[in-house]
C-alpha cells in the first residue's frame, strides 16, 4: 500500500469512528426506549396527537369563543318547564345554519395539519395552540367533517362533500345502492358490480352540482 493510500485509510478510518461515536452517544427516542409501551415510532407520536387534542378541547381561546358566540336556539324539547324549546347553540360560520351547541365545534380557519415526527411537531403545535379570534371559527359538526377531509385530501369543500356522499353510499348493501341509482333515474341495466355502481353514482352527484352552478 502506498503512503497517500495508507493516510486515505486512515483519514476514512477515523471519519467512520466519530460517526459511530455520534450514532452511539445519541439518545434514544421514546419507542426505542420503551418499546412495550409503544411499538414504533407511528404509534408513539399517534399517541402524542391524541394528548395534544386533548390540549385543543379545553383550550381558553377556543372555549371563550364558543361562549361567546352562543345564543339561545329554538331547537331543544318543548316542555312545560321550557314551552319554547330555547337552549343553547350557535350558528355555523360556513353553512349559516343554526344548531343545538353540542352540534358545533371550533375549527382552525387555515388548517393545522398532521404531524408525524419531532421535525414537524413544533410548527403543528404552534398552528394548533397559537391562536386568536379572528383565526378560529365556529362551525356545525357536518361542516366540519367536510371542511377537515377537503383540507386533508387538498380539495374543494364541494367535491369534499360529493366524496363524502359517494362514501356514504358505498357502504349501503347492493340492492340499497341499485334502489338508490334507480329512484335517482340511472339506469342499471348495464351496472354490474361495486365499481360501476360507485362511478354511476358519482357522476349523478357530479351533473347535480353542475346544475346548481
Ligand atoms: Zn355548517
Amino acid at each position: 500500500m502506498s503512503r497517500v493510500s495508507k493516510t486515505l485509510d486512515k483519514e476514512f478510518n477515523e471519519q467512520c469512528a466519530t460517526e459511530w461515536v455520534k450514532e452511539a452517544s445519541k439518545p434514544l427516542e421514546p419507542w426505542e426506549q420503551c418499546p412495550d409501551v409503544w411499538k414504533t415510532k407511528a404509534a408513539f407520536f399517534q399517541w402524542m396527537r391524541g394528548q395534544m387534542r386533548r390540549a385543543w378541547s379545553r383550550h381558553p381561546v377556543k372555549v371563550s369563543y364558543m361562549h361567546n358566540h352562543r345564543e339561545r336556539v329554538p331547537l331543544g324539547k318543548k316542555t312545560k318547564k321550557n314551552p319554547t324549546g330555547l337552549v343553547w347553540g350557535c350558528r355555523c360560520e360556513h353553512c349559516n345554519n343554526l344548531f343545538k351547541q353540542t352540534e358545533c365545534e371550533v375549527d382552525h380557519i387555515e388548517a393545522a395539519g398532521s404531524f408525524k415526527g419531532w421535525e414537524d411537531f413544533e410548527a403543528w403545535m404552534v398552528k394548533l395552540m397559537h391562536i386568536n379570534w379572528n383565526s378560529i371559527r365556529v362551525v356545525c359538526k357536518e361542516c366540519h367533517r367536510i371542511i377537515s377531509y377537503a383540507e386533508r385530501m387538498k380539495i374543494t369543500f364541494e367535491e369534499a362533500k360529493l366524496e363524502k356522499e359517494v362514501i356514504a353510499f358505498t357502504k349501503h348493501g347492493v340492492a340499497a345502492q341499485g334502489m338508490m341509482l334507480q329512484t335517482r333515474g340511472i339506469d342499471t341495466t348495464n351496472i354490474t358490480n361495486a365499481k360501476q355502481r360507485r362511478a354511476a353514482y358519482k357522476k349523478h352527484l357530479q351533473e347535480q352540482l353542475n346544475d346548481n352552478k
